[in-house]
């Protein structure tokens, strides 16, 4: 489904970066993965190769707090791949603390990876992605994006802006022939939920109506479909992938 395409997935080393890595490199699509830390990143490129030998992979590793440093990378990929068709804003931190205890610093580091950094990463692609024609700007929103959550504010704060950033790139860049939609996932089994405490995790669980959390790979499906030509007339879009989850 994405033969001849280049795509950047940030936080691709692991969790549903990895898994949707893996879904755009079976689908043959040449994927370039952004880690936190370079060795990281060539860690992960480097067990990827032994599974998908023929594959086009790259691993990079910008700090994406820095425009300069994400868009030099991002150039990196263009040039190590020709173009670049497609970017995963996928990135992201969660936290949970209460606002009487919630330290004013960590609503700053959410905000500045969960938002400044999709905002610094759409950027530095659409840039890229005008010049050629057009792309696909994907990005990792929650289902706590539609409905809040009871602790940790900064996390769904976040998100409501990723949703924001979503709907309104999606109508300033139709012109450019990008498409820019998001993914909303519930609660999916990555070291993010491995975080939260056993007790949630299964009160959660609990009331999901298709009765099982969400894997990884559900969410790199959605992720394939909306990089994908059959997506082609679909833009603006927040895609809920939760089992119908309502924590
Ligand atoms: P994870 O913790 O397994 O992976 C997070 C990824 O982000 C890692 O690759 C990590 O290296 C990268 N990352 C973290 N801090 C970074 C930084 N400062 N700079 C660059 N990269 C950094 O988490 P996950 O569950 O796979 O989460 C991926 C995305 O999905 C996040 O945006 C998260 O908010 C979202 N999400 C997850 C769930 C869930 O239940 N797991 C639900 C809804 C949304």
């Amino acid at each position: 489904m994405l033969k001849g395409k280049v795509a950047i997935v940030t936080g691709g080393t692991r969790g549903i970066g990895l898994a949707t890595v893996e879904k755009f490199l079976e689908n043959h699509a040449a994927v370039a993965l952004a880690g936190s830390r370079q060795e990281t990143a060539n860690k992960a490129v480097a067990q990827l190769r032994e599974r998908y030998p023929d594959a086009q992979i790259m691993g990079i590793a910008p700090d994406l707090s820095d425009t300069a440093a994400v868009e030099a990378a991002f150039q990196q990929v263009k040039e190590a791949f020709g173009h670049l068709d497609i970017l995963v804003n996928n990135a992201g931190i969660s936290q949970r603390d209460s606002l009487y205890n919630y330290d004013p610093a960590d609503f700053e580091k959410i905000i500045n990876l969960n938002v400044n950094a999709v905002f610094r990463c759409t950027q530095s692609a659409a840039k890229i992605m005008k010049e050629q024609g057009g792309g696909v700007i994907l990005n990792t929103s929650s289902m706590v994006s539609l409905y809040g959550q009871p602790a940790g504010c900064g996390y769904p704060a976040s998100k409501f802006a990723v949703n924001g950033l979503t709907k309104s790139l999606a109508r300033e860049l139709g012109k450019d022939n990008i498409r820019v939609n998001a993914v909303a996932p519930g609660v999916i089994r990555t070291d993010m939920v491995a975080a939260l405490p056993e007790e949630m995790v299964q009160r959660i669980a609990s009331t999901i109506p298709l009765g099982r959390m969400g894997e990884p790979e559900d969410i790199a499906n959605a992720f394939l479909f909306l990089a994908s030509d059959m997506a082609s007339y679909i833009t603006g879009a927040v895609l809920s992938v939760d089992g119908a989850t309502i924590s």
